[in-house]
């Protein structure tokens, strides 16, 4: 097999809030075109883990390169214009959303490639057709979210993260927030992502997108990795109790 550089790699990265060890040394390496699924039980981590990797949260200490970037190290962090470039490299879709709500569809797609990128209105809307064609949304373009249901609030979101073109994309729990008949429109959108090749790490509950898409399923507890392993060996035979008693809890709500 050829080894390739990952595309993200992250060592010893701790995180603290207060006297709260929240993220108690993390070591993970994400090659490109990989789907990384983490899971965990409430307060293991899992967002704050997401937010060191593209510095929505300063860490203490440890190492997180990404995307050809050293983004922090040894508590030391981009410098805010830096971090904003690499912000555009690392795509981040949220359980709430956070689209704008005071803007269309498109033009929460377009805002971001116009302000930060200087592309002309024509070019961008024509990039954000083709990305509301890609999520199922063309006939939303002129929507304003709050006509939106969650699920298609989320494909735009997803969309607008895209119009930046990411070379990884982050999500945490995008389908949290979302009546269960909402839940599989968003993850399709995901799973096609991935099989286009997209590097991406996605918090999530949703077992069998886990099992279907992941290369790689890392299990957190504690502000720990407790084991990563293919879907295929955590969900049949995970070598950590915890990971045996977190499925079955997860699994016994579905
Ligand atoms: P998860 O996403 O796995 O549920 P989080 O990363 O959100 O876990 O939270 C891990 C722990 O860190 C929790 O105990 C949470 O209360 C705490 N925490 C998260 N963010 C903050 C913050 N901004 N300030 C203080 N404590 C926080
Ligand atoms: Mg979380």
């Amino acid at each position: 097999m050829k080894t390739q550089e990952p595309i993200v790699s992250i060592r010893g990265l701790r995180k603290s809030f207060g006297e709260h060890l929240v993220l108690q040394g993390i070591d993970l390496d994400v090659q490109p075109s990989q789907v990384v699924v983490i899971i965990g039980p409430s307060g293991s981590g899992k967002s704050t883990f997401l937010r060191c990797c593209n510095g929505l949260e300063p860490a203490d200490s440890g190492r997180v390169e990404i995307c050809g970037r050293v983004l922090t190290d040894a508590g030391h962090m981009l410098g805010d214009l830096a971090l904003n470039r690499l912000r555009e490299d690392v795509g981040m879709v949220f359980q709430s959303f956070n689209l704008f709500p005071h803007l269309s569809a498109i033009d929460n797609i377009t805002i971001g490639p116009r302000k930060v990128r200087g592309m002309s209105r024509q070019q961008a809307n024509a990039e954000a057709m083709d990305l509301l064609d890609k999520v199922g949304l063309r006939q939303k373009a002129h929507a304003m979210p709050g006509s939106l249901s969650g699920g298609q609030k989320q494909r735009v979101a997803i969309a607008r993260a895209l119009a930046m073109q990411p070379q990884v994309m982050l999500f945490d729990e995008p389908t949290s927030a979302l009546d269960p008949e909402l839940v599989g429109e968003v993850l399709q959108v995901m799973k096609l992502l991935a099989t286009e090749g997209m590097t991406m790490m996605v918090v999530t509950h949703e077992m069998d997108f886990a099992r279907e898409v992941g290369d790689v399923v890392v299990v957190m507890d504690g502000g720990v990795v407790i084991e990563a392993g293919p879907p295929s060996t955590i969900f049949t035979n995970p070598a950590q109790s915890r990971t045996r008693d977190f499925l079955r809890a997860v699994l016994s709500r579905n």
